[in-house]
Parts: structure tokens; sequence; C-alpha cells
């Protein structure tokens, strides 16, 4: 069993922790120095998608302590441990839910120079999967240490959540099938939000992130003699203007969508006609059918543009993750549990959807589910956001973040009870 605060808080000047107001819940303070200390590890030893194995032998470790049966390398370094509470029907279908954090760093450079900065050159993490762990891991102490409630919670662990859809590798390796469950829950921490505060809303709350390439191919030549040729450049220049008209002029202006053309390639020199013109940009949108009328919408102008001046382009549109769509009724209670702990005026039930990617969204897509925002608060400095080089997660939200975990899976269960 695990020892209460194994390890010693650090120093009070660098951590106010922000507690559940409601003193009915378990109490997390006794563990929080061993979360501490685990949260700054992970933050020191970055790991990349698919590469988090020092990673996930430490989560594995802290499991064992608890002595949660587990099952790893699902998504390669991927962990599933589970918990079975001791009521009687902890094993009915509708009792069972899972919590998800993702494990993974970023590819960049950290700039802080902090104790627990990052150890490797070139690896952070800037997307505080660390304070993720640590929270699911202090759900996991709390769960286990009062296993007095009725269902069954897994605990899931994800990699290769940036760019590496950790996710979908999961569930190809049989998350919910070998894992059955209702729902599925997953927590991001927000700088935007001031730390203590919690939101979530029904409905897409992050975008869908879609690449997309138009290859433009024309007839090269002399720059003095156009006649004989047909110019790419000038096609390409009339596809990127038209493409904005899109979201202008195509899209109900109640939805939201983003296409940014980010790259123009063409040509060697200022006299040649080059044969081809290449454009490649990012298309977000919020809701899937939205998607489809962008992707639907970039191919017919790409198309029609090269084909009116006698041109020909190639689009390659290149999926990435799905938008994250809450699912009504898990987001209703989702938002009951933030206001449970963080204080009704401290819970949002219809914060403002980003425009930014989570491969969560690929989770929902198959199962019931929500994603909510913990407010990290801007920790170190205003305008230091997710994926900065001078982001931290912030320890103070931690011990909420785990209370938060665990009051969503006692209440969860708790609701098929019969009067
Ligand atoms: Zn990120
Ligand atoms: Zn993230």
């Amino acid at each position: 069993m695990l020892q209460a605060a194994a390890e010693p808080y650090p120093a009070a000047s660098s951590w106010r922790p922000l507690l559940t107001k409601n003193p009915s819940f378990p109490d997390i303070s006794p563990y929080l120095g061993r979360l501490i200390a685990f949260r700054r590890d992970m933050h020191a030893n970055p790991e990349l998608c698919y590469e988090e194995h020092r990673t996930a032998d430490q989560i594995a470790a802290y499991l064992q302590a608890l002595g949660l049966p587990m099952v790893r390398g699902l998504g390669k370094t991927g962990i599933v441990a589970t918990l079975r509470g001791r009521g009687p029907n902890a094993d009915a279908p509708e009792r069972s839910i899972g919590l998800r954090a993702d494990i993974d760093a970023l590819p960049m450079q950290e700039h802080n120079r902090f104790a627990h900065a990052s150890q490797h050159a070139g690896r952070m993490h800037g997307c505080g999967h660390d304070g993720h762990t640590a929270m699911l891991l202090g759900a996991a102490t709390l769960l286990t240490q009062q296993p007095d409630f009725d269902g069954t919670v897994h605990f899931i662990f994800q990699p290769a959540e940036e760019g590496g859809a950790g996710a979908k590798a999961m569930m190809e390796d049989g998350l919910f099938t070998r894992f059955p469950m209702r729902a599925v829950f997953a927590l991001h921490n927000w700088p935007a939000l001031p730390a203590g505060q919690m939101g979530v809303r029904a409905g897409p709350i992050m975008a869908s992130a879609n690449r997309f390439e138009i290859r433009v191919q024309g007839v090269g030549g002399h720059g003095a003699q156009p006649h004989t040729t047909i110019d790419p450049v000038p096609v390409a220049c009339a596809i990127v203007s038209q493409l904005q008209l899109l979201v202008s002029r195509n899209l109900d202006p109640l939805d939201s969508a983003v296409i940014t053309v980010g790259q123009v390639e063409a040509g060697s020199m200022e006299n040649i006609i080059p044969s081809e013109a290449v454009i490649r940009g990012t298309c977000r949108t919020l809701k899937p059918q939205t998607r489809k009328l962008m992707h639907e919408g970039i191919e017919r102008i790409a198309n029609h543009v090269a084909q009116a001046h006698q041109a020909r382009a190639t689009v390659n549109m290149k999926p990435g993750y799905p938008s994250t769509v809450n699912h009504e009724m898990e987001a209703l209670f989702m938002a009951e549990v933030m206001r449970e702990v963080a204080g009704a005026n401290m819970a949002h039930g219809d914060v403002l959807p980003a425009m930014t990617g989570e491969d969560f969204g690929f989770m929902l897509e198959a199962m019931p589910g929500c994603y909510g925002f913990i407010g990290n608060g801007p920790k170190n400095g205003p305008g230091v956001n997710l994926h900065s080089s001078d982001y931290d997660f912030n320890d103070d939200v931690l011990g909420l973040g785990a209370t938060f975990w665990d009051r969503l899976v006692r209440r969860w269960c708790k609701q098929w009870d019969t009067p």
C-alpha cells in the first residue's frame, strides 16, 4: 500500500494547493507530496510519442504500489489499470467507466530554469500531460484507499496524443473491448482559465485538424513567352484567394472553421515559368459535417479554378484528428461534478470551444463521454500558454483534479442505485 506523504512537500512558497470546498470528500492532502514529486520527476524526464518507456515504468510502479492490476502495452506504451469497487453491483456494465490521461511530451526546448525543468534538450512537457498523469494517479490513490463505491473504473494512461493518435492506437489494441465501459472521460489543463476553476460544454469542444496539399500542374517555359505556357503560379494564387470564400460565404456564420494556407511553393528563378505550384494548408472545424463541407469545397475550388485556366489540380486531403465532440448527458454530468468539487461559481458548463486538436475525439466517436478543462491559470506569466517554452503545469490544482476524478467515479456509480 502506498505510504502517505512519502516525500516531503515542496517549499510552501512554490505551492499553494487549491482543494475542494466540500469537506465530505476523501482528503487528497496526505498524498499530495508524493504526487507532486511524481509530476516534477515526469516533467524533468519528458518522452515523445510512443517512446514513453521510462514514463510508463514510473506509472506502473506507482500503480503496483497501490496494488492495482494493470495491462501494459496497449498502443505500444499505454497502460490500463482497473479498480473494482466493493459494492455488490460492481460488475454491472453501466457502472463501469474509463478515465483517460495522456502521458507524452512535445519536441520543443524548455526555457524554464526551475529545478524540475526538462533534463533533455528538445523535449518538454509543454502541454501539461505530466499533470494529467499525476491527477489520475491521485484519483487511483483515493479510490484505492476508499473503495466503497459500487462500480468499476479503468485508469487509462495514453501515449502519443501529440500527433501520434495514441488514443486510436489503444482502441485498435482493444481498449473498449478488453475493458468494457459505459463512458469515458478526460481532463485537460487550461491556462486561460484561472486556477481553481473548471469548465466543460456539451457538443464540440475541440476542432478536427486536417492538412491539405494542392498540386497545380501547368506547362513551364520562358518568362517572356507566357502564351506558350500554362502558368501554374497565378492559378495557385487564385485558388488561395478563392479558398477564403469557403469560410466567409459557404459556412453558417454561427459555425466555425479555419482554412489557413501556410505554404506556397513554385519556381526556381524570376524569368522561368515553373510547371508546378504547390499549396499546403490546414483546415480546422468543430463539427464533422462542417469538416466534410470544407473538404468538398477545397476539392471543388482547386479543381475548377485550375480547369478554368487549363491547368490541372491534384488535391490530397490528409485527415487528422476528428473534432472532440462531448456527448450531452455526459457533459451535463461532468458539469455537475465540477460544481460539486470546485464550487458553483468556479465551474462553467458552457465554455467556448477551442480550435486546437485532441485525439480524445477518436474515443468519443466510439464511446459516450466527455472532455473538460481544469484551470491552470497563467502560472508562469500572462500569455504563457500550452506549447510555450515557458509553460509549466500548475501543481496547485493537482489535488483538485484528483478529487474531481474521485468524485466523478463515485457519483457515476451512485446514479444507478435504486432509491
Ligand atoms: Zn498539446
Ligand atoms: Zn495536451
